[in-house]
């Protein structure tokens, strides 16, 4: 029997991208985001003229969760340094406190980790505007600062959701709701562990397995920079307790607001 999603022909669909090809990337987030950026730069360096749409339904600019992909909002020094390399230095409007310690607590006791000099070198953002109760807007997106890297970059941002993925003469295509479907030489898929399209892959992507995800807590509370300035200071706080289900908490110091993280088993 034929199969309705024939299997894609690698051979028409040509490994290589060239002038003129078309590559859509599903998500914009840190990795969609990312994913634009250098794949336009390198095809700059060597001069292809590579069209790239951003497919992400979200608006970085919104406070609450409708703006946010909601994490920890901490960017490790060695990401921070890696991307300083490639020329990307995180603006203060996005960098809400440089962090130089972690605190870790265990049932036995707390230690500190400083960072080698000292430095504030670990950055500390939100990923959207704010939370849902912000009153002011003074910090931007971070991952709002990356999607606008990638537009720079020449990336079409398309605020719109992907809800259609299929095979068309051995070209990846896809859909948005209420759209036809649009075929691409490449299509990127960047769409985090939480999104319902990863399911469109399985079976119609041979070998691929969706990510198993467990459930993780999040939330800010705004403590006011000066009451977070005296007791937690620059320092990022890892508890690794003995509690029952609970495998890892982490209170994260921004700019008025700490986030707290907790992982484990149905929090
Ligand atoms: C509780 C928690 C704390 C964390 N803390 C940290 C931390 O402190 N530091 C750190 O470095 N990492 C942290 N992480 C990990 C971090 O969140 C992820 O590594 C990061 O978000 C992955 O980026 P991404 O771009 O792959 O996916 P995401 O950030 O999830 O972005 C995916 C994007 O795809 C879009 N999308 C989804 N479906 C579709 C669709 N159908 N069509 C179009 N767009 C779509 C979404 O709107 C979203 O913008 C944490 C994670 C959790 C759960």
């Amino acid at each position: 029997m034929d199969s309705p999603h024939p299997r894609p022909d690698r051979k028409a669909a040509g490994p290589e991208l060239e002038s003129g090809s078309h590559v859509a990337v599903i998500g914009g987030g840190p990795a969609g985001s990312f994913f634009s950026y250098f794949l336009l730069d390198g095809a700059q360096r060597i001069d292809i003229d590579v069209h790239v749409d951003l497919f992400e339904p979200r608006d970085f600019v919104l406070p609450a969760p409708l703006g946010c992909n909601m994490c920890g909002g901490i960017m490790s020094e060695s990401l921070v340094q890696m991307l300083a390399v490639e020329g990307i230095n995180l603006p203060s409007t996005v960098v809400q406190r440089g962090i130089d310690s972690y605190v870790l607590h265990t049932d036995i006791g707390s230690a500190r980790i400083d960072t080698p000099l000292h430095e504030k070198r670990i950055a500390a953002v939100h990923r959207g505007s704010g939370p849902r109760d912000i009153k002011k807007i003074k910090w931007a997106s971070l991952d709002g600062y990356l999607q606008g890297l990638a537009v720079e970059k020449g990336a079409r941002l398309v605020r719109e959701r992907v809800d259609g993925f299929s095979w068309q003469d051995g070209r990846p295509q896809i859909k948005t709701r209420g759209g036809s479907p649009v075929a691409y030489d490449f299509v990127a898929v960047a769409v985090g562990v939480n999104s319902g399209v990863l399911k469109l892959f399985q079976g119609l992507v041979p070998g691929y397995q969706p990510p198993r995800a467990t459930k993780t807590f999040i939330c800010e509370f705004q403590l006011g920079s000066e009451t977070i300035e005296r007791y937690l200071g620059s320092s990022m706080h890892v508890f690794l307790l003995n509690m029952p289900r609970l495998e890892f908490a982490a209170i994260i110091p921004k700019g008025d607001y700490v986030t707290v993280c907790l992982l484990g088993d149905d929090l």
